[in-house]
Formats: structure tokens, C-alpha cells, sequence
């Protein structure tokens, strides 16, 4: 199956001007917005130019809205008419990944040459994440010009340093958090990954994901003090030996797996089409310790229920066969469930290690609060989908990567991680963050009906 082979419904929106859609993108991709965690070398007057670009080839949306720059990021509001309707968010991010210097020559048309050439638009952004960018500035602009009035207020994101420090949404966040605004919902990039749900005991169902909450990560560092010494005799072990083991404690003793509530959600949506029956059994009885043991088995979706561990880092071994290591030390990387949380995973590890091990978290960041999937945004969100997406199973997981979305999760309860812009695997695959990227028109199009279709059920019409 290719992805749009599932598209729908492409004639919606006939007065949309596609063309000049794709031409919007093709001027965004020539600006060199690419961001850099040393500052210095970032070209801020990119993005004075591309801003200027954008309120020209936005009029309604920047004459209507009230335009907020915040450090380089933008904030744009769209008042509604009905105060009594919390405001809904759509965001992207104005920076790209740098190309890899040296790599140029392998793109077929240039990084920042915004090409169209085989009904692709070519360029670093055209898939993460300047066509959401210009998509939800299209959504608003067609609306707002075809005179419809937003009944909800709402926001308009792009940050600067998405791939960086995400210094510009934090600021925002606080912002909104400060004027005491609480959002509806926040749609952002990522997610969108289409596969058979033979592994849900579905097979011939293709499920499609929408981000709905981030894994927490952590690095946690075993370190041993030992003075070495000849092998000869290693009573006391060895802090090689004393590190494995630890381990090896901690990899047979992860902390308890949970059927997620979006797990639960997603088996409720593909109970019609499941015909395994071992699984059907399963979800019918609702058999917790069955289906954990289901998922845990398999390698798509053990990740779904559990947090889990990578040992990653050693450092210290002897360099010779006949002598004891001194200090050594090793690093675990978890990504956490959101039933565990940095602190919980420490002294659950406490208790399983050898007691002269030392633990540190290196590095720590708790998981996100899961996203409402009963909430309004999910439940207009869905429809929306299945109209342009034919025959795909919508199901709630953990988002892949960090996006910017979760510093909205002070003022929003429903916080979605859905790019609407299903290119084929293979293009996606290549592009983002890697060589070539590019977006076919139809799949960029298609994606930006979904945006206003979107906008205007739930900020336009407001529908319940
Ligand atoms: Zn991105």
C-alpha cells in the first residue's frame, strides 16, 4: 500500500488556490532559517525576511490577528467571537536542521533552491516542518478571505528553535499561562506513521498514529570505585563483575508494565476488525496480565507498555587479562512510561543493584502528560481524519521523537502530535533531517484540507 493510496475526499475546498499553496512553499524553503545550538551562528536576518514574506502572502491573517513576536517566534491570535469557547492552538516551527556540510552535491535539487520538479516541492523544511507552517497559514488565510467568522479564538505557533532548545515555545507557553489562557487543544507536528495492525490480531487493518504524549528519558550512570589489583584473587569481585550484575539486576527487574488508557483506546477501536482470536479473548475478558504479556512479546508495541532500558555506555575495563579494572562506570538510557518518573526509576534501581554501586541520573526529563482522548480535540480530530484518510484506523500512542507541543501541556489538556502530511515512507524516510527532502504536491495538499477542515469544524463552526 502506498499512503495515498488512503487519500479522500481531494476535491473538498475547490476554491482553495492550490498552486499558489505551493508556491507559498516553494519561497519558504529559500529562506536559510536553520537553526544551530550556538546562536552565533544562526541567520536571524532569514528570519526577519521569511516573517516579511509571511505577512505578505498572509494579508487576512495578519491584518485580522494580533501579531506577537516573541524573541523570533510568532504568535498570532484570531479572536473569536464566543469568549465562552477555549481557544484552540495550531503550531510549526520556523528552523530547519542544518544540511550536513559536504552533502549538498547529493541533493538532486538544491537545499534551499524551493524546486518543483516531479510534483514534488524540494528542500531542508519541505517536510519538517514548513509545510505546516505555510498549511495552517493557508487553512486561516482561505477562511478568513472567504469572509467566515471564527467563532473560537484561536492561536497561530511557529517557534524558532524547535530543533534546538525550544527556548521560543517555553516563552510563549509561560506567556499564554501568565494572561491565565487555557487552550481547547494544540495541534503539532510528528507522528502519522501507517502499518498493518497484524500485531494488534488485526491483520489487513492499516492503523495510523496520532501523537498523543511524549516517553520521559532518562541517562542514569553506574559508577564502581575498586582498587584493582592481580586477578589472581577476586574475593571481593570485581567492579567489572559488580557493574554487570547490576545490570543485569535491573534488566531482568524493570518496573511494572500498564495498559495505558490509549492503549485501551486503541484496542476499543480495532475490536470490529481483529480476528485473531488468542487477542479478541483477550480484550473481550479484558485479560490485563494477558494482553500485557501479548504486547510485551512484540517488538512494535512492547515499547507501548513499558518503560525500558538500553545499557549504552562502559568505560573503565583493564587492559590486561591478568588485572582487575579500577573505576568503572556505565550509562542506562530509559524512556519512561508515564507511570514512572525519573525519581521513581532511581530508587526502584536502588534497591535492585549492588550496594556499592552509585547511581546518578545524568540526564532527566519526566514523561508528558498524556493527552485527553475523550476530550473535544480528539473527538473532532478523529472524524476529520477518517474523511481524508479512507480506511486507516486512527490510534492514540506515545509521540516518536520531543516536539515543542509539550510546553503547552501548562494550559492544555489535549495536546495532539499529528502532521496531516502523509508522504510515502521511502520520501519521508530519506528527507527529513537527511538528503533530498522534499514533499509531493498532493500530499502537501491533501494535508492542507485537513487543516482547514479541521479549523473550521472546531474554531469556525464550533460544532460540539
Ligand atoms: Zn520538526
Amino acid at each position: 500500500m502506498r499512503n495515498s493510496d488512503f487519500f479522500n475526499h481531494e476535491t473538498d475546498y475547490p476554491e482553495l488556490d492550490g498552486e499558489r499553496a505551493v508556491e507559498h512553499l516553494r519561497q519558504m524553503l529559500r529562506f536559510e532559517t536553520t537553526s544551530y545550538v550556538d546562536t552565533s551562528r544562526i541567520r536571524y536576518e532569514e528570519f526577519d525576511r521569511m516573517q516579511a514574506f509571511l505577512r505578505e502572502a498572509y494579508p487576512c491573517v495578519f491584518r485580522r490577528g494580533e501579531v506577537e513576536r516573541i524573541g523570533y517566534s510568532l504568535l498570532v491570535r484570531i479572536p473569536g467571537t464566543d469568549p465562552a469557547l477555549r481557544p484552540a492552538l495550531f503550531m510549526a516551527h520556523q528552523d530547519v536542521v542544518p544540511v550536513v556540510p559536504g552533502t549538498e552535491k547529493n541533493w538532486t535539487h538544491g537545499p534551499f533552491s524551493g524546486d518543483l520538479a516531479d510534483g514534488m516541492v524540494w528542500g531542508r523544511g519541505a517536510m519538517d516542518i514548513k509545510e505546516m507552517l505555510t498549511g495552517i497559514l493557508e487553512s486561516a488565510e482561505y477562511l478568513l478571505a472567504s469572509g467566515r467568522q471564527f467563532r473560537r479564538t484561536t492561536y497561530l505557533f511557529f517557534s524558532e528553535d524547535e530543533e534546538t532548545c525550544s527556548t521560543g515555545v517555553r516563552a510563549a507557553a509561560a506567556l499564554l499561562k501568565e494572561r491565565g489562557v487555557e487552550l481547547e487543544f494544540v495541534l503539532d507536528e510528528s507522528s502519522g506513521d501507517i502499518m498493518d495492525a497484524a500485531d494488534y490480531g488485526a491483520p489487513g487493518t492499516y492503523v495510523c498514529t496520532v501523537g498523543t504524549y511524549e516517553k520521559g528519558y532518562v541517562d542514569m550512570k553506574l559508577s564502581v570505585h575498586a582498587p584493582g589489583g592481580h586477578s589472581s584473587n577476586p574475593f571481593h569481585g570485581t567492579s567489572l563483575g559488580i557493574l554487570s550484575q547490576s545490570i543485569a539486576a535491573i534488566l531482568e527487574h524493570m518496573p511494572q508494565a500498564h495498559i495505558s488508557g490509549s492503549v485501551r483506546e486503541t484496542l476499543r477501536r480495532l475490536r470490529p476488525v481483529m480476528t485473531d482470536p488468542e487477542m479478541m479473548d483477550l480484550v473481550d475478558r479484558q485479560d490485563e496480565p494477558g494482553l500485557l504479556r501479548w504486547f510485551l512479546g512484540r517488538e512494535n508495541l512492547y515499547h507501548l507498555v513499558t518503560t525500558t532500558a538500553a545499557p549504552t555506555m562502559i568505560k573503565g575495563g583493564s587492559a590486561a587479562g591478568n588485572v582487575m579494572p579500577q573505576d568503572m562506570e556505565a550509562v542506562i538510557n530509559f524512556r519512561l512510561t508515564p507511570y514512572d518518573t525519573p525519581q521513581s526509576l532511581l530508587e526502584h534501581c536502588r534497591k535492585l543493584v549492588d550496594s556499592r554501586v552509585e547511581l546518578t541520573l545524568v540526564q532527566q526529563i519526566g514523561a508528558s502528560r498524556p493527552s485527553d482522548t475523550d476530550g473535544y480535540g480528539y473527538r473532532m480530530l478523529i472524524p476529520v481524519l477518517e474523511h481524508y484518510f479512507d480506511r486507516l484506523v486512527f490510534i492514540p500512542v506515545q509521540n516518536r521523537g520531543a516536539t515543542d507541543a509539550r510546553h503547552f501541556e501548562s494550559v492544555c489538556r489535549s495536546v495532539f502530535r499529528f502532521g496531516p502530511f502523509l508522504e510515502e515512507e521511502a520520501i519521508s524516510g530519506e528527507g527529513i533531517h537527511g538528503t533530498n527532502e522534499r514533499i509531493s504536491v498532493r500530499a502537501y495538499l491533501q494535508g492542507i484540507r485537513v487543516l482547514t477542515g479541521l479549523m473550521e469544524k472546531t474554531c469556525i463552526e464550533a460544532v460540539n
